[in-house]
């Protein structure tokens, strides 16, 4: 089966060609970099990595492009409040340059930990203000622009069919405005470049044609996935949050400055929920990898735990679930590990799992597929070989893992040192509950003769 994605645009999942032979261009939109990525955003750089890897395994390079924001990325979306890297600045005490810095640094380690591999360019906003203004410039010129006392604004009427991504319902949103619309024309026009505030110096802002301030959020990604991969270009990514505005609005932009929709097909990542808790940034508290490591789990548990969902449905996130990954993923290693060295893959299989990639990335399917060949009477030699070439997408570093890579989570081995302070104690209650307690998080104890021993649950 040839290659098959859902596009958003389109709403339809359809055969994909890419428009230059056989070099894909991908724009795929970054974070904001004022703090700490979450496990959810990372679900979304996941998802492109996977589409990635699916595009070279049918035989495609790929130019691959991630921006940084790190100026214009408002408190609100509908263009008010103070810019985010601004806050963030205050709230850690680092200048709004360095915070930038800093947490795009700790974004691109956490790419590194869960395999992703690294786009071939990373642009960051503040670096590309001279091609932000002129594609501003060209808007005006265009007639697409007004401006108002707090800046320059994209008409968004003056295109026949804005909103088309999000098959929004303009004249509802119209009717329904309870967002202080100010003086923009429409509740739907956005800003492409705010006037610094006459009260306040921005640690970040600009001269332009226009005055002293700093681009809107969404020009941004329009400019320099123009400038990087064309005025029309193959796949955009993004999570799901960002179909009803930014996309929306980069779509704008480059439809009325370059009459295309940017590109031919768009992707989004469905989001990841936490249970009873918000997954944003702005709320402070969130789960980070950083978070999961000191939890025990190794990264990879976070990068298969993410594969057993589609990357369009949304997937809800429990220490439980990620639990049964780490012992889905413990057996697949161990069970690997025992078969030894490779001889041939299974064509059957490899075709099997293929077919299901391309089909809009199916990886759940996929990986029932691995699983049946786990419980195969396929030999050995042939379960491993056909593994590893699956490993080229699932990049689980199967053939890195060895037996005594069994990590031990800190809070277990904590456990364990009460259990054994309760059993010394006589305490044979509490160390009943310990133990209950260190099997809530995978983990069985033996007592033996030659003391206590430690395993993996088998099921979990
Ligand atoms: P941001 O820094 O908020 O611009 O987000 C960076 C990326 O993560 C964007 O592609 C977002 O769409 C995506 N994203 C944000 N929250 C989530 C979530 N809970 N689950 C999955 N993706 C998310
Ligand atoms: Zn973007």
């Amino acid at each position: 089966m040839t290659l098959r994605l859902f596009d958003t645009y389109e709403r339809e999942v359809r055969p994909f060609v890419p428009l230059d032979n056989r070099e894909v261009g991908i724009y795929a939109c970054g974070p904001t970099v004022y703090n700490f990525v979450h496990i959810g955003n990372l679900r979304t750089y996941l998802f492109e990595d996977l589409l990635k890897r699916v595009l070279f395994a049918n035989g495609y390079k790929v130019n691959h492009v991630i921006n940084i924001t790190d100026v214009g990325h408002l408190t609100s979306d509908a263009d008010t409040g103070e810019d985010k890297m601004e806050v963030g600045a205050r709230r850690t005490g680092m200048s709004a340059w360095e915070l930038a810095d800093f947490y795009t640094a700790a974004f691109q380690v956490d790419f590194t930990k869960l395999n992703i591999l690294p786009p071939d360019i990373w642009c960051r906003a503040t670096d590309h203000i001279e091609e932000q203004i002129a594609f501003i410039k060209d808007l005006e010129d265009k007639g697409y622009t007004y401006q108002t006392s707090d800046g320059i604004y994209f008409d968004s009427q003056k295109l026949d069919d804005y909103g088309h991504l999000a098959r929004l319902d303009i004249e509802g949103l119209k009717a329904g405005a309870r967002v202080d619309q100010g003086e923009r024309r429409s509740v739907t026009d956005f800003a492409l470049w705010k006037f610094s505030p006459q009260e306040e110096k921005r640690q970040m802002e600009w001269d332009s044609p226009w005055g002293r301030g700093f681009p809107g959020w969404h020009i941004e990604c329009s400019a320099m996935s123009v400038k990087y991969l064309g005025d029309y270009f193959d796949i955009h990514c993004g999570g799901e949050d960002h179909i009803p505005i930014h996309h929306t609005n980069e779509i704008a932009q480059t439809e009325a400055s370059r009459g295309t929709r940017l590109a031919n097909f768009w992707l989004h990542g469905y989001f990841l929920q936490m249970e009873n808790a918000k997954m944003a940034k702005a709320s402070g508290e969130f789960v980070t990898l950083e978070r999961l490591i000191e939890k025990g789990y190794t990264p990879l548990v976070y990068r298969y735990f993410c594969l057993t969902a589609h990357y369009r449905s949304q997937m809800s996130f429990s220490w439980e679930n990620l639990n049964a990954a780490r012992t889905a993923l413990g057996r697949l290693y161990s069970a690997a590990w025992s078969w030894g060295e490779p001889g041939e893959a299974s064509k059957i299989y490899l075709q099997r799992f293929t077919d299901c990639l391309n089909d809009d990335l199916n990886m759940p399917r996929a990986l029932a597929i691995l699983w049946e060949l786990v419980k195969s009477d396929e030999p050995d030699p042939v379960k491993k070989a056909t593994l590893l070439v699956w490993d080229e997408i699932l990049a689980l570093d199967i053939q890195a893992w060895r037996p005594d890579s069994l990590e031990i989570p800190e809070q277990v081995n904590e456990l364990v040192r009460q259990r054994e302070a309760a059993r010394e104690n006589q305490d044979w209650q509490g160390a009943d509950k310990l133990r209950e307690q260190i099997a809530r998080l995978g983990f069985t104890l033996e007592d033996g003769r030659d003391g206590t021993r430690l395993k993996r649950s088998e099921n979990v």
